[in-house]
């Protein structure tokens, strides 16, 4: 943990400022205390605030075994830096100087693109995906993490100029709540902007529902192992004109990159929540909580939206 995390770190439970026992600037192992006594420890280097993964274990597990499947400076391709991209409405170069929270950020893919332009990036995971975020990226200046739960972030409300929350709300069992609590820490003229699961594709519901309803009870080594069959039936499922037939039998990845495919179709029966949304839902989420300047974006379901109102009820 860098002791300038400090300036946005908040209390999740009294709001109040915390304080740290260490008078480095780089905290392997400490505590966190607030004005009003609650504490927090910091482990390996990562401020704590939830003391297990409960329902995110599936990434505990996944971001360990493929902690840099994801990462541009690994494949040396920008899908990542892409993916970034296609989820903001101004360009990459405009993120300078910004404070950037990524919620749910997994094994920290986002981590050294958002660094790399000039913003401070704060990396949120309830999973401990965050120790994977921090051996990838944790060494960089102006990057950090922490383990928190995304229904109490331990940031001061409108600390953020951007938050994001990429393929993550629908993988929490609330995920309008999730958006609100989210939308708290963004500042005033700040931006949102979210991707979840499409509702549209009723077949892929169906099929998802009915499959993850063992998938999820698998253990994680059995699921991984069967994840591997996404990389022959890839050719199947890709036939020109039978292909249709197998993927409305059940989902695996398409991704080109074999690990890619292991990866995502591990990810995609592997969580216990997976939630599906529509746009018309989702545009509602942003109005809720004071967003206007909500822009469609790509990726579906993706909106961005500018926050206009500061929180309406104080704490
Ligand atoms: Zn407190």
């Amino acid at each position: 943990m860098k002791r300038s995390l400090l300036a946005w770190l908040r209390c999740p439970v009294c709001r109040s400022r915390l304080s740290v026992n260490s008078e480095l600037d780089e905290i392997q192992t400490g505590r966190l205390t607030c004005t009003q006594g609650h504490a927090f420890p910091v482990l390996r280097g990562i401020p704590r605030f939830v003391s297990q993964d409960a329902y995110t274990s599936s990434f505990s597990y996944e971001w360990d075994h493929f902690r840099k499947t994801q990462l541009d400076s690994w494949t040396g391709r920008s899908d990542t830096r892409d993916r970034l991209q296609a989820s903001l409405n101004f360009p990459l170069e405009q993120l300078q100087d910004k404070l950037v929270l990524d919620a749910g950020c997994g094994m920290g893919r986002f981590a050294e693109v958002v660094q790399r332009f000039g913003a401070t990036y704060v990396g949120m995971d309830y999973s401990y995906a965050v120790d994977a975020a921090y051996r990838n990226a944790g060494h960089l200046p102006g990057v950090h993490f922490v383990q928190a739960d995304i229904f109490d972030p331990p940031f001061a409300d409108g600390a953020f100029d951007l938050a994001m929350a990429l393929g993550v709300l629908h993988h929490t069992p609330d995920p309008r709540a999730a958006f609100q609590s989210l939308s708290h820490v963004v500042k005033e003229g700040g931006q949102l902007t979210i991707t979840v699961y499409d509702a549209g594709n009723k077949v892929y519901v169906a099929n998802s529902r009915f499959w993850r309803r063992y998938t999820t009870r698998l253990p994680r080594r059995v699921l991984h192992v069967l994840s591997f069959a996404a990389v022959p039936l890839y050719s199947l499922w890709t036939l020109p004109r039978l292909g249709w037939v197998f993927r409305s039998m059940a989902f695996i990845s398409l991704e080109r990159d074999w690990r890619w495919r292991v990866l995502d179709t591990f990810d995609w029966y592997s969580p216990r929540f997976q939630s599906w949304h529509t746009h018309h839902e989702v545009f509602g989420w942003f109005k809720e909580n004071g967003f206007e300047s909500i822009e469609v974006l790509a990726p579906s379901v993706s909106q961005i939206g500018t926050k206009v109102k500061a929180r309406a009820c104080a704490e």
